[in-house]
């Protein structure tokens, strides 16, 4: 299978690509794929295609479009083919196609179609591109371009394309490539190389092994005007971060954690994967509750990878996981979506969400993160950890390629401490169920409340035009007991006119009824909103009074590795 990707059409943001192939049987079906690994949703790719065209050596092939992401060709013979079709590059993520005059990046699994019958045969891709750029894939090169042994490492190789090299370096021994594309407008930071080498190393450490992508090994950071996120792959991973978070006072920590986070999916989940992941159907959304494993763990330990890496410090961390605690306890939704719904609904929730989300769900990669944290704890307690838990689950389940499954966590469990196997259960399963508060005080730790500084109301709002409209009204808050819903436009407190949101928490009193004005459809109506005291968030701090007992456990939780 030969893979074309014409790129010099930057101006109107259009790729146009070719497949030539040898079909094995006449009745040949091609299919785009409907989802990216690593993004649980159903994108459909297909969206942004046009001028598809299948040609033969007789001429133009009728294609029967079968569904919006599958064609059939009913062929005369098996004469080699030349399939043909433009795609709208204009969506800047890790997980899509963007090209404009500047460069190109590109996801494949939103470019390439794949043939029906060739899934597991080698794929050759080559670019065309303006002569100024140069073409950079993690796949092992060829002449003409790369060369993919199946059609899932071509999807699983982001290409990027433009006037940019890549620099080197080393990873206990193994050769990594770093591609940069931008720039903060004061520069990269001086150490930015050194730290992230130092990082994916404690990584290493931490999994106890070399880099498993050995020495084809691409990380590749986008530094944007706005944006950040993450997608792994088995020798790449793809960052993008923007500006303003860098030059926010833990935004370079945050940097060094998402790389890590993004480094670590090397071992936790592209290669030691949920067994639902083995292989991938990319025709349809693929359940699995084991993304709370992938994304949670991973999520945990990316926070302590900075300290492992000595770029950090104990009360970085502290802060770090705090905020992560936080969020978990400041989400309403933990109380109706367990952890195992969370990661099994992440196609139609998480990756769905809206600002009234969070009254209806939890994080994975959040609730993940802190259920990581008990679990560690509980297993510092009886002499394990929950990096061992990890690395032996590498060992067993993850570089054989064999996909794991809940109760391969709970077979592992089971002999350091039965009762952890049961509680992980319920923990999964049951809404609100993680003792956070308990396992925290185990290594002498707890989690304040910070009171909020104005009267707490449970609105979420936007101003537009001197406009004030409801976009959230919590769950279990002051603005859910008034009625107030999404759309409505608040208009005057106790008959004083409200010109933004701000307005609102000066004009409200803590435990005092006040008489809202609010227009539902054009028509007016008045509601009570009684204010109360509430919580801005949740610090986590040490206690000085611990016992030699939990300064202990403390002290051992602390290491990590
Ligand atoms: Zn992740």
């Amino acid at each position: 299978m030969n893979i074309n990707l014409d790129l010099r059409r930057a101006q109107v943001q259009s790729i146009l690509v070719s497949l030539e192939w040898t079909p094995l049987v006449t009745r040949q079906v091609l299919q785009f794929p409907l989802w990216t690994p690593g993004s649980y949703t159903v994108r459909d790719p297909a969206q942004h295609l046009n001028s598809l065209e299948l040609r033969s050596s007789a001429g133009v092939q009728p294609l029967q479009r079968l569904a919006p992401n599958r064609w059939l060709a009913d062929l005369p013979d098996l004469s080699p083919l030349r399939l043909t079709y433009q795609l709208e590059a204009r969506d800047l993520t890790v997980r899509t196609a963007y090209l404009d005059s500047d460069f190109a990046s590109l996801s494949p699994a939103a470019v390439v179609m794949e043939v029906e019958g060739f899934r597991w045969e080698q794929h050759f891709l080559s670019l065309t591109i303006p002569d100024h750029w140069t073409g950079h894939c993690p796949l092992p090169s060829n002449n003409s371009g790369w060369v993919a042994n199946d059609f899932d490492a071509l999807i699983d190789s982001p290409i990027h394309a433009g006037p940019f090299t890549a620099s080197c370096f080393e990873v206990q021994g193994h050769r990594h490539e770093l591609l940069l594309i931008g720039e903060p407008p004061h520069g990269w930071p001086a150490t930015f190389q050194a730290d992230v080498e130092r990082v994916c190393e404690a990584t290493c450490l931490l999994m106890d092994t070399p880099p498993p992508a050995g020495d084809r090994y691409q990380l590749v950071i986008q530094m944007l005007d706005s944006g950040y996120g993450g997608l792994e792959h088995d020798h790449s991973s793809v960052l993008q971060f923007n500006w303003a978070g860098l030059a926010k006072k833990d935004g370079y920590r945050q940097l060094l954690q998402l790389v890590g986070h993004e480094y670590l999916h090397q071992w936790n989940v592209r290669r030691l994967r949920p067994i639902e992941y083995r292989p991938y159907d990319y025709g349809r959304s693929i359940v699995s509750e084991g993304l709370w494993f992938a994304e949670g763990i991973t999520s945990y330990f990316d926070l302590a990878l900075p300290l492992i890496a000595g770029c950090s410090d104990r009360s970085m961390l502290l802060n770090d996981l705090g905020e992560e605690f936080s969020r978990v306890l400041m989400t309403p939704g933990r109380q109706l979506q367990s952890l195992s719904d969370s990661a099994q609904e992440a196609w139609i929730k998480l990756y769905k969400s809206s600002v009234v989300s969070p009254d209806s769900q939890v994080s994975y990669y959040r609730l993940g993160a802190a259920t990581a944290f008990c679990l560690d704890v509980r297993l510092r307690a009886v002499g394990s950890s929950l990096a061992d838990l990890l690395r032996s689950l590498w060992q067993t389940h993850g570089k054989n390629h064999r996909g794991f499954h809940r109760r391969d966590l709970a077979a592992w469990l089971n002999p350091f401490e039965p009762q952890l196997a049961i509680d992980l259960d319920l923990w999964l399963d049951q809404t609100d169920s993680l003792p956070l508060h308990d396992c925290l005080a185990m290594i002498g730790a707890r989690l304040d409340p910070v009171p909020l500084r104005h009267p707490h109301h449970g609105l979420t709002l936007s101003d537009s035009n001197g406009r004030v409209v409801v976009r959230r009204a919590a769950s279990d808050s002051p603005a859910r007991a008034s009625g107030l819903v999404p759309g409505d436009e608040l208009i005057a407190v106790d008959s004083r006119r409200l010109h933004s949101s701000e307005d609102l928490s000066l004009m409200l009193s803590i435990d005092c009824p006040a008489t809202i004005t609010y227009a539902r459809r054009r028509c007016l109506a008045e509601t009570q909103l009684i204010a109360t005291q509430g919580v801005d968030r949740w610090t986590l701090g040490l206690e000085s009074g611990a016992s030699p007992e939990q300064q202990d456990l403390r002290e051992r939780w602390f290491r990590f590795l």
